[in-house]
């Protein structure tokens, strides 16, 4: 499939303010056309209290974004090379983040340079030991 070159410039130039030097990744929330983009964010490196962190782009995109997910919504996940784009799919991290937090669609560079887009849905049920609703 073919991308927007308006949002593969936009998610170029996200990618390159990544702080981290040998991997430069972007993510955008697009619309269903894949004509707008609602949100963006790159992989960076954070300082903590005693150490730094870094956190995937896909990461700090879903706790930057401020609309909600609905089903139309596009994960948009693009690395930076010198060459222009790599591969892209989402660490299986990640992955899992983006389908927890509803997110139906992503499009990524796949290992043979095309971009494609996958339906992430998965019926799942909550299965684990309840979470502390307050910590006191
Ligand atoms: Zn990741």
């Amino acid at each position: 499939m073919t991308i927007n070159q308006n949002i593969l410039d936009m998610a170029r130039a996200e990618a390159k303010q990544s702080d981290l030097k040998r991997a430069k990744i972007s993510a955008l929330a697009l619309d269903k056309r894949m004509r707008n983009i609602i949100c963006k964010a790159h992989n960076a490196i954070f300082m903590g209290s005693k150490k730094k962190f870094s956190i995937h782009a896909e990461e700090y995109l879903l706790s930057k974004l401020r609309k909600p997910i609905d089903d139309s919504m596009i994960i948009f996940i693009y690395r930076a090379t010198a060459g222009g784009a790599g591969c892209s799919r989402p660490c299986n991290k990640c992955m899992k983040l983006l389908i927890i937090s509803g997110i139906k669609n992503i499009c990524y560079m796949d290992e043979d340079n095309n971009y494609t887009m996958e339906r992430i849905a998965w019926n799942f049920t909550y299965c684990g030991f309840q979470l502390p609703l307050s910590i006191t």
